[in-house]
C-alpha cells in the first residue's frame, strides 16, 4: 500500500485537472466567496463555527500579495456583512513574507486594521521551518498593537516548547502536529512522540492562561486532551476544537454531541490545487481514490 501511496503522490501531476477537481470537492467550500458564505451556515446549522482560508500558494510577485491582502479583507467584510460565525486564517508567504519581510508587515497590518473595526480575530497559520522565526516575530510585533490575533505551534518541532515561553503568557494559540515534511533534526518524526509532543505543550498553554484551538483528528489526541481539560477542570470559555473541512465527518458529530465548541477550517478561492494535492498527499485513502479515480478517467 505504501508504494501504490508513492506512485499516486507520484504521478498527481498527471492526473486530469477535472478530477483532481471532483476529489477536491469534499476539502474546500468552492471558488467564490458566495460558496464559503455558503459552507460556514451549512457548518453553522450543525453546530459548528468555521475559519475562513483564502487560498494563495506560491506567491511570487507583489502584485499576487496585494491581491491575496485585497481577497482577505472583502473576506472579513463578508463575514460582518453576512453576520456568519467565523473568524480568518491567514498565511504570511502568501501575503508576501519571502519577498520582503517589510512588505508582507503591511500587508497584514492593513487587514488587521480591517479586521479589528469589524471585531473579527485573525489567526496566523504556521508554514514550514523556514518561516517560522519570521511568523512568531511578525506575529510578537503586531499582536501587542491587535490583541484580537493568535498563532500556531506545530507539535512536530523541536523549538516549539523554547517558542511558547517566549511568547507573552495568555497569547492565543492553535496547537496542530505540523503538515510539512521537516528534518530529524528540528522535528520529532516519530508519531509517538509527536502525539506526547502536542499534549505537553496543550498543557503548557492552558497552565498559562491561553485559549487554545486544539486543532487534531487523531482519536488519541482528542481524548488525551479532553482528559487534560478535565484534569485542569477548564470551563468551555478556554478551548475549542478544530478540524479540516471534508475530514472525518463522524468525529465531528461527536464532539460537537458532547457539547464542545468546534471550528471547522474552510479553504476556499481559485487557487484551490495546490491545496488540495497536499490534501490527497496526506491521506492515503484518498490516494486511493485519486488512483481509482485517475484509472476512469483514462
Ligand atoms: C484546523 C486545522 C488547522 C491547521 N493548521 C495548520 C497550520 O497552520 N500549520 C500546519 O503545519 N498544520 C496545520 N494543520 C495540519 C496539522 O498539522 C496536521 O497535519 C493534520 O491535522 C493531520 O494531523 P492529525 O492531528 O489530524 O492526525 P493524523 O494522525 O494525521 O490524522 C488522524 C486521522 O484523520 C484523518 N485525516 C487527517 N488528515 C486528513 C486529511 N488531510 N484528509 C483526510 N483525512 C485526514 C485520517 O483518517 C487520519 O488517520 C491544521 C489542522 C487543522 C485541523
Amino acid at each position: 500500500m505504501e508504494l501504490l501511496n508513492r506512485l499516486v503522490v507520484a504521478s498527481l501531476p498527471l492526473v486530469p485537472m477535472p478530477v483532481v477537481r471532483r476529489l477536491a470537492a469534499r476539502y474546500i467550500a468552492g471558488e467564490t466567496l458566495a460558496d464559503a458564505v455558503r459552507t460556514v451556515r451549512a457548518l453553522t446549522a450543525e453546530g459548528a463555527c468555521a475559519t475562513l482560508d483564502v487560498l494563495g500558494e506560491d506567491v511570487t510577485t507583489r502584485g499576487q500579495a496585494s491581491s491575496q491582502r485585497d481577497q482577505c479583507t472583502q473576506t472579513l467584510e463578508a463575514i460582518a456583512r453576512e453576520k456568519v460565525d467565523s473568524n480568518l486564517s491567514i498565511k504570511l508567504t502568501s501575503l508576501g513574507l519571502k519577498i520582503d519581510p517589510a512588505f508582507c508587515r503591511e500587508n497584514v497590518r492593513a487587514l488587521l486594521e480591517v479586521a479589528a473595526r469589524l471585531g473579527i480575530f485573525v489567526r496566523f497559520d504556521m508554514e514550514d521551518s523556514s518561516c517560522t522565526t519570521a511568523t512568531i516575530e511578525l506575529f510578537r510585533d503586531l499582536n501587542r498593537e491587535f490583541p484580537r490575533t493568535g498563532i500556531v505551534l506545530q507539535a512536530y518541532l523541536r523549538r516549539s516548547e523554547a517558542d511558547l515561553r517566549s511568547l507573552p503568557p495568555g497569547t492565543n494559540y492553535r496547537i496542530v502536529k505540523g503538515i510539512y515534511r521537516e528534518p530529524p533534526e528540528i522535528a520529532f518524526q516519530d508519531r509517538e512522540e509527536i502525539q506526547r509532543s502536542f499534549l505537553r505543550l496543550l498543557r503548557l498553554m492552558l497552565e498559562g492562561g491561553s485559549y487554545v484551538g486544539i486543532a487534531t483528528h487523531d482519536e488519541v489526541l482528542v481524548d488525551g486532551a479532553l482528559k487534560v481539560l478535565e484534569e485542569l477542570r477548564l470551563t468551555r470559555d478556554r478551548y475549542e476544537l478544530q478540524m479540516l473541512l471534508g475530514v472525518l465527518s463522524e468525529l465531528r458529530r461527536r464532539i460537537l454531541a458532547q457539547g464542545h465548541k468546534l471550528r471547522v477550517y474552510v479553504p476556499f478561492g481559485p487557487n484551490w490545487y495546490g491545496y488540495s494535492t497536499r490534501r490527497f498527499k496526506e491521506n492515503p485513502t484518498v490516494a486511493g481514490y485519486v488512483f481509482r479515480a485517475m484509472l476512469r478517467s483514462m
